[in-house]
């Protein structure tokens, strides 16, 4: 039976985000947290995510049940040489650390080291520091950097882009020629609230409405790029994960 106090029309914003999930019920969410996430959620994680929960831009932290996710994609390929671009506080790149064998390395990008440094502590504090080689800047002239080491080129076995949307299609021209065939791409945010599948007169908060068309444009290019498998997931808010094949 229909819930007689649900709105008639459906506002696309921070609400959606609120649970991190595109699941329609926050208590389901919360099942999968405290079953299958919480109980398995290494101490430094809590510890990381539990700071950033205070921290004023806490809607930009990667949530738990993707983390894990990110932990197991990174151990099923084997994966020693990744890149991450967006670090905010750091939770997907400790869950990247902690994932990575004691050799295994991330290069990881971000404009604001401030946001890295808060979660530094807690990086070290895991033991996992020394596998990070984290570059504060705009990650394109990175990229670019990097491309122009022949060496460099197919070398990545992981790379995690969650950063600046208006930029995911020039990452996409930069890092596919950077992550190995075989290797993976994640792309975080991909369905975007679910906006991308709001009607044209859907009420939109103002940065999801900026940078859907960005998103939306960036699925469609995916959807048709011949150099890689793909597959959506609805997990935190939508990831869609590249396999390079040529
Ligand atoms: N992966 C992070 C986590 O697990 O919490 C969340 C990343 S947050 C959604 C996006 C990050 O991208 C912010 O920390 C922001 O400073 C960074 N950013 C924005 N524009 C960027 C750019 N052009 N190059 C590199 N980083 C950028
Ligand atoms: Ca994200």
């Amino acid at each position: 039976m229909a819930n007689e106090e649900e709105p008639k029309h459906h506002v696309f914003g921070l609400k959606d985000l609120s649970h991190k999930t595109l699941l329609q019920s926050d208590a389901l969410y919360q099942y999968i947290l405290e079953t299958s996430v919480y109980p398995r959620e290494h101490e430094c994680l809590k510890e990381l995510r539990e700071m950033t929960e205070e921290h004023p831009w806490n809607v930009m932290a990667t949530p738990p049940d993707e983390g894990q996710l990110l932990t197991m994609l990174i151990k099923l390929i084997n994966a020693k040489n990744t890149l991450e671009i967006g670090v905010y506080t750091g939770y997907s790149l400790l869950s990247t650390a902690l994932a990575l064998p004691p050799d295994g390395k991330i290069l990881a990008f971000d404009v604001n080291r401030v946001y890295y440094e808060l979660g530094l502590p807690i990086i070290e504090k895991a033991g996992v520091a020394h596998k990070i080689d984290f570059k504060e800047g705009p990650a394109l002239p990175f990229l670019d950097e990097l491309l122009k080491d022949e060496n460099k080129k197919g070398t990545f076995d992981f790379v995690f882009v969650d950063a600046d949307k208006e930029n995911y299609l020039n990452y996409h021209k930069r890092v596919i020629d950077l992550v190995k065939v075989g290797g993976l791409i994640g792309y975080d945010n991909t369905l975007w609230a679910g906006s991308v599948a709001a009607s044209h007169d859907a009420l939109l908060m103002d940065y999801i409405k900026l940078l859907r068309g960005y998103v939306m444009e960036l699925n469609i290019y995916l959807a048709q790029d011949s150099r890689i498998e793909i597959c959506q997931l609805p997990v935190g808010d939508g990831i869609t994960l590249c396999r390079r094949i040529i």
